[in-house]
């Protein structure tokens, strides 16, 4: 089956009562045993649900995986992989990573023994120096939030093998439909399924996908046990969701090529991230490595942190808030949402001026989009006007 009729089909045989073309809520904590020698596969919802299953069972074919954990949150998936370290281990974390799991690496981890040294991913090579006995877990993603930056996967994931760690990849901002990191040698794949796989910003999920059999019975084990499990009714969403990524996507990035290529060309724009035009740092590597270029743009306003809220402020059909790969267009002002617990030192660091926006382009008409954006960049005021 190919990529298309995977989340479509997989799974979702008519229903056995009613031939249902769709399958039912099974919104039920428990489920009856025949009898005491006839345990039931499923028996109670924190262990396993049918919706989740089916939910589990098209995330693994998507993902080109063996198999799949889905859990209440993105953030839950990636404590899940978390679970495989335990108190003197020593994690290698991409500084160019999600707020969250940062948040969880800084403040978390150490409280249980864990060591945790943050490390540029750019460059393959230079993984190795930052290697100690005791280094167990390498993670990273890409593109990144909110530079859009691309890491090199394959090279990533063979240092890993080659100095037995195990390699754990966040691959929410591609989807599976861009990239597939088990197929370049990634142990463990992250999502948080709030993004573009559920794709109508209705549901907060996430996912954790292996091709080993090891790894999954302990996630089994540990989500079964701390409980950190969607609910039917969510799984059921993320799989109506999901039945259109396909065509989601080609439309996340054709509308985003087009909106990179517009704010390239505009006067009042200082610099775009989009990893689909040329003058990318990771252009290369990306058009290598990815079978598109994805919905996320990111950009600086020529001028002032004020200019950029006065853009973000302006839009209309972009919408002012968190989240990224809904059908709908959303704005975010890193320093002030995503990033804002960072000061200003810290995210100049990590290349976030105040000057940043980035948009999570959505699958309206592209005109729109690109008049919005146009009406909202002519709102700041002209740079001479005031003296800068
Ligand atoms: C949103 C996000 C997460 C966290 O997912 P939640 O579903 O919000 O818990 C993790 N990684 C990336 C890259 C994300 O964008």
């Amino acid at each position: 089956m190919r990529f298309a009729t995977k989340p479509i089909r997989v799974g979702q045989d008519l229903d056995q009562d009613h031939r249902a073309v769709i399958q039912p809520l099974y919104q039920s904590a428990t489920f009856g045993w025949k009898s005491l020698s006839d345990i039931p596969d499923i028996d109670y919802t924190r262990c396993q649900n049918p919706n989740r299953q089916t939910l589990e069972q098209i995330i693994a074919s998507l993902e080109n995986g063996k198999h799949c954990t889905v859990f209440a949150s993105g953030m839950a998936s990636i404590m899940g992989a978390f679970s495989l370290l335990q108190s003197g281990d020593h994690l290698l974390m991409a500084s160019d990573i999600y707020g969250g799991t940062f948040r969880v690496a800084e403040k978390l981890l150490p409280r249980y023994g864990i060591q945790v040294t943050d490390i540029c991913t750019k460059d393959p090579n230079s993984i190795e120096g930052h290697i100690r006995p005791n280094t167990k877990m390498i993670i990273f993603e890409g593109p990144t939030n909110p530079n859009l930056s691309v890491m090199d996967i394959a090279g990533i994931a063979s240092v890993a093998k080659r100095n037995g760690l195990i390699s754990v990849f966040d691959n929410t901002f591609a989807s599976p439909y861009l990239q597939n990191p088990l197929d370049m040698g990634i142990d463990i794949v992250v999502h948080s399924t709030t993004k573009y796989i559920s794709g109508h910003s209705d549901v907060i999920g996430g996912a954790l996908i292996t091709n080993s059999q090891e790894i999954h019975d302990q996630m089994f084990e540990y989500s079964k046990t701390v409980g950190a499990v969607p609910s039917p009714f969510d799984c059921w969403l993320t799989v109506r969701g999901l039945k259109t990524l396909a065509v989601r996507m080609k439309q996340h990035c054709e509308n985003a090529l087009a909106v990179a290529q517009y704010l390239e060309d505009h006067p009042k724009v200082a610099k775009v991230h989009f990893p689909g035009l040329p003058s990318h740092p990771d252009y290369e590597l990306a058009k290598k490595q990815m079978k598109d270029f994805g919905g996320m743009v990111s950009f600086e306003v020529k001028g002032t942190g004020e200019d950029a809220c006065t853009f973000a402020e302006g839009c209309s059909i972009f919408l002012l808030a968190e989240s990224l790969g809904g059908v709908e267009s959303l704005i975010g002002y890193p320093p002030l949402m995503s990033h804002a617990t960072m000061t200003e030192e810290q995210r100049v660091a990590k290349g976030i001026p105040a000057t940043l926006i980035r948009l999570s382009v959505g699958i309206e008409d592209k005109d729109d989009l690109i008049e919005d954006i146009a009406q909202a960049l002519a709102k700041i005021p002209a740079r001479e006007a005031v003296g800068v």
